[in-house]
């Protein structure tokens, strides 16, 4: 006993009339309602072209991309790029200089519209996909919400600056993303510059360059005289031809929502980066939970098109709502069926948001309750507070509260709102995060409420001390 008909049916985003006739086929008699086994229900799943995942003997996984793909069928596609580094060290003044490196403008002007991505063509005719949201916030963001769309990353470091704490945080997103990374050291016009330095401290990183025997490419650029520019695309797209590059474009269209905005006028707008298949005006998809039928195609010049193919990104008008990033985007066959997968996509969507909330209070419930059983010995706190006066007072006064066996552990203080950082920090810790007369911000709440992070405010530094005595005490009553 596994799942309902119907339950496999949406996770597959399939007819549920579809799966009972399928069952048929292979001699199962079922109604929507009945439960069927594991096993067939993998078969199903590949009957129906998806990929199958056995999560355990009970439950199944289902991959929503179609692996039907025929080898002959496949073309080279653009390598998909995004530019990571230390604020300040060249990202966006790179994407401005690799933005002016196409050569199809030509007298229209080149690419004038930021769509949130934007292809150039070099010369030789090849074509990259630039994402235009440098950093590694979008990047892991996106990758949290299942999308994949990074093929390259290139790793901005100034060559007068060296490697910085963003840049560190930037290869272990990479490396965690399983991307290779292109080393573009940057400022070499500027007097200071060191690209040695920079590439002895990559070795601390495990990033051995090529120069020194390793696999890491490292070009040294200038993204003001643009000294570089041609080496550092041609690593690119080496380092492209190796992961040899592939999809469909005689196919549906299938990719992900780079960003999405409510205009003035227009609506709803995505810009969505085709991954296989080709995008056609008139297609009716689904976004997220949201679905539409394209009105209009907009490419990264600002013109209209009648088609967009893999690796394009392209501007999307005619949906019915606002998808967030990272969300996938696909084309489906009809209206009803598009209301289905967006339908089940919105209870998908609801069911995970609870999900994470139950686990999230669950991790400080559980942090309380090992306190409580003698087991831990740490309480994790992120500690945010107006002004430094009151903060200094809250951290001495846990300081004295902290006993042999259990004390108050900040991760992480400071004065000003709660923020991303706080959150994300919070919830990969278990941390409890305390608000001393300030507010979250608005993305901050809303990654607290999805990721289940629980955030207390207080005005009297008494009552955070008292509630603090009570977790260490493992008496806190979690905030409902
Ligand atoms: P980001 O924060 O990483 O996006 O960095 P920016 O692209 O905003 O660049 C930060 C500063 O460095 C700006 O003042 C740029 O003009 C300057 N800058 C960027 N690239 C170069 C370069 O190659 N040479 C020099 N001299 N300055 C640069």
């Amino acid at each position: 006993e596994a799942i309902t008909v119907q339950e496999l049916a949406n996770r597959m985003a399939e007819r549920g009339g579809e799966v009972v006739k399928t069952l048929m086929k292979m001699g199962v008699m079922a109604t929507i309602t009945q439960t069927i086994d594991a096993d067939t229900a993998e078969l199903v799943v590949e009957e129906f072209g998806h990929r199958a995942h056995r999560v355990s003997d009970e439950d199944i996984e289902v991959g929503l991309k179609r692996e039907d793909e025929d080898e002959t069928d496949l073309q080279a596609r653009p390598p998909v790029i995004t530019v990571m580094g230390h604020v300040d060290h060249g990202k966006t003044s790179l994407l401005d200089a690799l933005r002016k490196s196409d050569v199809a403008g030509g007298e229209a002007g080149g690419i004038t519209q930021h769509i949130g991505a934007y292809q150039v063509e070099v010369e030789g005719g090849q074509r990259l996909t630039f994402i235009d949201t440098p950093g590694h916030a979008a990047f892991t963001d996106m990758r949290a919400r299942g999308a994949t769309v990074t093929d390259v990353v290139i790793l901005v470091v100034a060559a007068d600056d060296g490697i910085m704490a963003q840049t560190v945080e930037a290869i272990s997103h990479a490396k965690a993303a399983g991307v290779p990374i292109v080393v573009a050291i940057n400022k070499i016009d500027k007097p200071g510059a060191d690209p040695n330095r920079v590439m002895t401290e990559l070795l601390q990183h495990n990033l051995v360059p090529e120069s020194m025997g390793g696999d890491i490419i490292c070009v040294p650029v200038s993204a003001l005289s643009r000294e570089g520019l041609p080496d550092l695309i041609e690593s690119i797209l080496l380092q492209a031809e190796l992961l040899d590059l592939k999809a469909n474009p005689g196919r549906p269209a299938e990719g992900t929502v780079i960003e999405a905005r409510l205009e003035q006028g227009r609506g709803s707008v995505a810009t969505v980066l085709v991954q296989r298949g080709t995008l056609r005006v008139g297609d009716i998809f689904v976004a997220g939970s949201e679905s539409g039928r394209v009105r209009a195609l907009i490419n990264d010049r600002g013109e209209r098109v009648e088609e967009a193919g893999p690796s394009v990104p392209v501007e999307v008008l005619g949906l019915t709502g606002t998808p967030d990033a990272g969300e996938d985007f696909v084309v489906v066959e009809d209206d009803a069926r598009a209301r289905e997968v967006a339908s089940f996509r919105a209870e998908r969507k609801k069911r995970a948001q609870q999900a994470a909330t139950a686990k999230g209070r669950g991790s400080l419930e559980q942090m309380l309750s090992r306190i409580k059983e003698g087991e831990a010995a740490n309480l994790p706190l992120v500690i945010k507070s107006d002004v430094h006066g009151s903060l200094e007072a809250i951290l001495s006064s846990l300081d004295k509260l902290s006993t042999e066996e259990v004390r108050a552990h900040v991760l992480h203080s400071g004065v000003g709102g709660i923020n991303e950082s706080d959150i994300t920090l919070a919830r990969a810790t278990g941390a409890l995060v305390i608000a001393f007369n300030v507010r979250a911000n608005a993305q901050a709440r809303e990654l607290a409420k999805r990721d289940g992070v629980e955030i207390r405010y207080y005005s009297i530094i008494y009552n955070v001390i008292d509630d603090v005595k009570a977790a260490l005490s493992g008496m806190l009553e979690p905030e409902q």
